[in-house]
């Protein structure tokens, strides 16, 4: 039997039947258009029996479509309610027995994923995106690649390149797991209820090589926060409080470096950053 997607009708009629009014609080904007979920399963090249796993899978839309490839899915949600109705829902729609996990939990705190999966496909929940995907790839090696969709300027920010008014903090965390790059435009009307921000999708691939154990990864975003957080200062000053209290030690880790002290942070790569780090290590 072929895997089914849900339609708009059916989603709000699971929605009413489970006394569920989308929250803002968990950023439930159900998908309830069929083409957007195929759109976003396409863009990130799921094939059949791969092993996917899905943040926030609300009543299903996505979910349904990865299933629909031949993947099979691990999918977490925090709210009971949503996580407890899923399977049912996947087995109406003709998904075999096997190919859903539901983890019912906080995606922020999960450090344990069923079937390892190598791909993340997710419609995020707007305020825990970023925080949500730098979690997942630093608790999950296995994760390879993915396609989320997030608010537009969040996608963009995760994309951005060095040089740009845009290019920030998550940037540069996004940048110390792999490549980042915008993956497709939505609608809000494919939204319920509709949002007031618009959405991009955004794609990643992890790097094969990694930069660094933990202690250095940490050091690293700590080095990140402080160029970022004064932004407009040089960064012999913004990153000064790290390496030795004043703009001359820092000047000379920055150096050290093979980084010109009168830079701004936003100049800087994920290269520089980590060089940066090391010379503390
Ligand atoms: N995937 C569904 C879709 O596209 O229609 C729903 C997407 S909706 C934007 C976000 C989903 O994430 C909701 O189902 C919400 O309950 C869930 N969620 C919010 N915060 C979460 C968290 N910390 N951990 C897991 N799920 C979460």
């Amino acid at each position: 039997m072929p895997v089914t997607l849900l339609g708009a009708a059916e989603i709000r009629a699971l929605a009413a039947d489970l006394d569920v009014t989308p929250t803002k609080k968990l950023g439930q904007n159900f998908v309830v258009d069929a083409n957007t979920v195929r759109k976003i399963v396409h863009a990130a090249r799921v094939q059949p029996g791969e092993r996917v796993v899905e943040i926030g899978p609300g009543l299903g839309s996505l979910t349904l479509a990865i299933l629909e490839a031949g993947a099979s899915v691990t999918a977490v949600e925090i709210d009971h309610r949503l996580a407890a109705q899923l399977p049912a829902t996947a087995a109406r729609h003709g998904v075999p027995d096997g190919a859903l996990t539901v983890v019912d939990a906080d995606a922020m705190r999960v450090t344990e994923l069923p079937g390892a999966p190598a791909v993340l496909v997710a419609n995020l929940p707007y305020n825990v995106s970023v925080p949500v995907l730098l979690h997942f790839l630093e608790t999950f090696p296995y994760l390879q690649r993915g396609v989320v969709m997030v608010q537009a300027e969040v996608a963009e920010r995760l994309a951005a390149a060095p040089g740009s008014k845009i290019y920030g903090s998550p940037s540069v965390k996004a940048a110390w797991y792999g490549s980042w790059r915008l993956a497709g435009t939505v609608s809000r009307q494919v939204f319920w209820p509709v949002p007031n921000v618009d959405s991009l999708l955004v794609g990643f691939d992890r790097d094969e090589i990694e930069r660094g154990d933990d202690a250095l990864r940490r050091r690293t975003f700590q080095i990140v926060d402080a160029a970022f957080g004064q932004r407009r200062k040089m960064l012999r000053q913004a990153v000064s409080p790290l390496f030795g209290g004043t703009a001359a030690t820092a000047s000379v880790a920055l150096e050290a470096a093979g980084i010109d002290p009168t830079l701004r942070g936003e100049q800087l790569t994920i290269d520089d950053f980590v060089r940066l780090a090391r010379t503390v290590h």
